[in-house]
Parts: C-alpha cells; structure tokens; sequence
C-alpha cells in the first residue's frame, strides 16, 4: 500500500525499537490480534491463531519494529510496502485454505503474507518481481525456519506453471484486469484473492472461485489500495 512516513514517526520509532524485547511484541501482537483483527471481521480461528504468532516485527525494516504491530502498511525496501496485518488476515481467511493445500502467492515483497500462508498450509509458492527483494525475503524465511515456501524472482501474472493447479492463490499487488493465467493455475474449487484495479487508486479486493466445471464466481469484498502489479522491472 501507497504511504508516506512523517519523519518524526521514524524518529520516535527508532527510540522505541531499542527499549522492544520480544516480549513487548507478544503483546503488541495480542493487541493486534484483539483490536484489529477479531473486533473487526476476522473470524476463522487458525488465521487469527497464526497472526498472533508470526513475528511481524521479523520482516519490517529495524527502523520501523515498534510500528509492525500497528494496522497499517509500512514501507519496505525497493519503494514496496508490507501490507497492513488486517488486509493480511483477510486475504487468508477468504482464500479458505486447508493444511494439505498448495498455495500460490503473487508479490513476496517482506515475506511476511508467506511466513502466514506456510504455517496454514503444505506448500506455498511465492513469486516477486524485484530480484533483491525476492532475495532476502527467501534468506527471511529460511532463517526464521520455514521449509515449506518456495519462491522465485519472476512476473506473477503468469503464475508458476510448473506446479500448478494451486488450492488458492493469493495476488498481493493490484492488477489492472484477472490474470487469465492466475485463473487457469486454480484448481476446481480453489480461490482466487486479488486486488484489482486502476494503479495508485483505490482499487476492488475480489474473491474468485472457481467451480468444478471451470466457471468462476466473483464476489467484490473490500476497497483498498496496493502497490501496482508490475509486468517488468522498471
Ligand atoms: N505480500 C507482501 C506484500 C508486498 S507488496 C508482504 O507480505 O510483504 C507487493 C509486492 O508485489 C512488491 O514486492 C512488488 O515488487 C511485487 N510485484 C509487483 N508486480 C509483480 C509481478 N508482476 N510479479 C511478482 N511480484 C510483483
């Protein structure tokens, strides 16, 4: 998402990292989990239990941890942002995933939405356009032990062939039109979460299912704003 940090925000932010032990942030992320999450609509129990586990603080920039609680987006390297955690949760909670799911993600960026994804489910395929960040997302997750996220660098709109078809996929930047790739890589009965939309402007938050016979059903769930889907690296 598109925003802009006032430096004094930085400032106070800088202060407060060095007094925040991992134990302020189990708390702050009880808070998050209470305030942001379950007051609003979040309701499926394994996302809420997995957003107050996932250590948000983990994929932020050191400058920013006392704020990777708070509910909105931050800024990440390469211009891009780490969503904000209600966005997050929603997109996995529509999505509908079970354990023994594939599942695709479209714009790495932090890591952050895959670490959820890996805790849900069997696999999860990420692909990010910006090879550096791509880079030290993959070094993110190893580190933090997740073995079951496999990412590339690449362009998203066309998916990830090889493994497809995928239980759900999850499109992380706003794209102009459905990809026709993204809706061929679902399998029957899977979900596609995407924002789509003009760039730099509010754009739809749709849920596409697609049934058995291949038909697909879209419901149009929320406003909101994203980073654009890019076709190559500018
Ligand atoms: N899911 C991320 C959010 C990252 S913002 C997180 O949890 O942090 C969206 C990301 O999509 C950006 O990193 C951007 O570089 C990437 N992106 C944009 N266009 C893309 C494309 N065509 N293919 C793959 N990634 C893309």
């Amino acid at each position: 998402m598109r925003i802009s940090v006032a430096i004094p925000v930085i400032v106070m932010s800088l202060a407060a990292a060095h007094c925040a032990g991992q134990e302020d942030y189990a708390e702050a992320r009880r808070t998050m989990v209470r305030e942001h999450l379950r007051a609003r609509d979040i309701s499926d129990p394994r996302v809420l239990e997995v957003m107050g586990r996932v250590p948000r603080h983990e994929f932020v920039p050191a400058i920013l941890r006392s704020q990777a609680y708070a509910d909105h987006a931050l800024p990440i390297a390469e211009s891009q942002t780490i969503s904000q955690p209600y966005i997050v949760a929603l997109m996995t909670q529509l999505a509908e995933i079970e354990e023994d799911h594939a599942v695709l993600e479209v714009g790495t960026g932090s890591g952050y939405q895959s670490a959820v994804l890996a805790e849900m489910v069997r696999e999860v395929y990420t692909i990010e356009i910006i090879p550096e960040l791509a880079e030290s997302a993959q070094a993110k997750l190893a580190a933090l032990g997740y073995e079951n996220v496999y990412g590339k660098t690449g362009d998203g709109y066309l998916g990830w062939e090889e493994n497809a078809p995928y239980d759900a996929i999850l499109v992380t930047a706003a794209a102009p039109e459905v990809p026709p790739p993204l809706i061929a890589q679902l399998a029957p009965g899977g979900i596609l979460v995407i924002p789509v939309g003009p760039q730099s402007q509010v754009q739809q938050l749709l849920r596409i299912e697609k049934a058995e016979d291949g038909t697909t059903t879209t419901k149009v769930i929320i406003p909101v704003v994203f980073v654009p889907l890019v076709r190559e690296r500018r």
